[in-house]
């Protein structure tokens, strides 16, 4: 399993894939990646401790993922990666959260000042019936202003069964609104029983990926693996 992997392209930063205690909500039906996690915290923290090694501070960006949110971490992996940043003059670090640990953003953004902090949202889609009927999201609420409150980038995923190349890109146009960067990924098979559907990610290739290909606010996954971590 790759851990530690530089993103040169669109807004180039070193990004690495800790550890936590485990995802605690669990229920996104299309979701397996879940399984990386260890309840035990010394571990964790061992592990990720040596991941965090080859952080270099290189880009002054660092986006830490955990196959979960950032709040499944251990407190000495908090604490290393606030001293990480200040020790290699990294000025932005990127997080990954669910939405039911909004209320908690604002304060983790506090304690990681001078550092500027992103929080990414799963958001998937903005589409609620898909969203949360199909996907099983948890993500309550539709406006798209009261969605993105507390966060400023999404992830949103492309090739469920229902989406279309206009309701993809009314996904991104809407993210692009509300959102300061967006990261669009294809689904890949996995072991979950929600299966990718190709109609859906071909339509999404030929008709989409050419209108974003080269936005800079816009990653697109094609692989879970392009962004050099995870296996
Ligand atoms: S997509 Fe994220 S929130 Fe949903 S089950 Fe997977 S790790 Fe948990």
């Amino acid at each position: 399993m790759e851990r530690y992997s530089i993103i040169y392209e669109k807004n180039p930063r070193e990004i690495v894939l800790l550890r936590g205690s485990g995802c605690i909500y669990r229920k996104c039906t299309f979701c397996d990646y879940h399984l990386d996690c260890c309840t035990d915290t010394a571990a964790n923290f061992a592990l990720n401790r040596e991941v965090l090694s080859h952080v270099t501070g290189q880009f002054g960006q660092l986006e830490v993922i955990n196959s979960g949110s950032v709040f499944e971490l251990d407190n000495e992996t908090m604490d290393l990666i606030r001293h990480l940043c200040r020790e290699k003059g990294i000025r932005t670090v990127h997080f990954e959260s669910h939405y039911l640990y909004r209320e908690r953003i604002a304060a983790l953004r506090e304690s990681f000042r001078p550092v500027e902090l992103k929080m990414k949202l799963g958001l998937e889609t903005f589409d609620r019936h898909l969203r949360e009927d199909v996907l099983h999201k948890g993500i309550p609420v539709s406006e798209p202003a009261e969605i993105s409150q507390n966060f400023d980038e999404a992830n949103l995923l492309v090739g469920v069964t229902g989406q279309t190349a206009s309701s993809v890109r009314g996904d991104i146009e809407l993210g692009l609104q509300h959102f300061e960067r967006l990261c669009v990924n294809v689904m890949c098979p996995n072991t979950t029983a929600v299966e990718p559907d190709r109609d859906v990610i071909n339509a999404f290739l030929r008709e989409v990926y050419p209108l974003y290909r080269d936005d800079s606010r816009v990653d697109i996954l094609i692989n879970n693996t392009d962004f050099g971590v995870g296996d």
